[in-house]
């Protein structure tokens, strides 16, 4: 298995580096810069480019590592990616590093996202983040809602890699749905503490989302109580998901 660290980039993105030796993969380049200084610092050579999906802040640095380090850009066939060399829709297996990667389309977010599963290791870019999900800019509620089960559904042990650091923020809308649910405010308490020392909170664990995480709660009879109080029109999963999504894009 190759190792995994993080760069930070913008504000709040993790381009997350998949190393082998001297080799190394990036996902989600959404800046170069820090790409190519921290490549230099550990002498690393990129040996290809994971991208889920085509907004700027995953794909915008591809161009320029690609006129470093000429390499395999896998990237959704769905979606306008600079440099894409592997088209992918979903249900390949790939070859990063000597591992064999599982290529699974999380459409949602935008109508091609993919994420990348390895073993134990989820990279899911905008689709799922820490107590909360990725907007609906392109996909359906049910397209969303289809791509979070399928995560929710991987083993326990997968840890999952998204590409922002949005958990302490997402934690004050999952309390407001299920104020009883007291896993959140412990976890409200335990990401404080991480994020006051710096620490991120991805990769993030599944059993703790599955338990605080409003989008893959909505079939608890609580997370349904709250989005039927926010206009869900039955208790259907989609519906409640639905309801969830939208009111969340309101919520501060
Ligand atoms: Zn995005
Ligand atoms: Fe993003």
């Amino acid at each position: 298995m190759f190792q995994i660290s993080y760069i930070p980039a913008f504000k709040d993105n993790y381009i997350w580096v998949l190393q082998r030796g001297a080799r190394a993969f990036v996902v989600d380049p959404g800046d170069a810069a820090p790409v190519l200084s921290h490549f230099a610092a550990h002498g690393l050579e990129l040996a290809g480019i994971l991208v889920t999906h085509h907004h700027a802040d995953h794909q915008g640095g591809v161009a320029a590592l690609l006129e470093r380090w000429p390499c395999q850009v896998f990237a959704p066939a769905k979606e306008s990616i600079t440099g894409r060399t592997q088209p992918l829709s979903g249900g390949e297996k790939i070859d990063v590093l000597g591992v064999q990667v599982e290529v699974l389309d999380v459409a949602g977010h935008t109508c091609g996202h993919l994420a990348y599963l390895a073993p134990q290791a989820l990279f899911c870019g905008d689709t799922l983040f820490g107590a909360g999900c990725g907007r609906l800019f392109e996909g359906s509620p049910a397209q969303m809602y289809a791509a979070l089960t399928r995560i929710a559904l991987l083993p326990e042990a997968t840890k999952i890699y998204c590409a922002h650091e949005y958990t302490q923020m997402n934690l004050p809308f999952a309390q407001r749905v299920e104020p009883d649910n007291p896993a959140i405010g412990e976890r409200i308490s335990r990401v404080a503490a991480r994020r006051q020392a710096g620490l991120p909170t991805v990769p993030l664990a599944l059993p703790e989302e599955k338990a605080t995480n409003p989008f893959l709660r909505c079939s608890e009879p609580a997370v349904i109580a709250a989005a039927r109080a926010q206009g869900a029109l039955s208790d259907d999963a989609v519906e409640v998901f639905a309801a969830l999504r939208a009111w969340r894009n309101g919520f501060g």
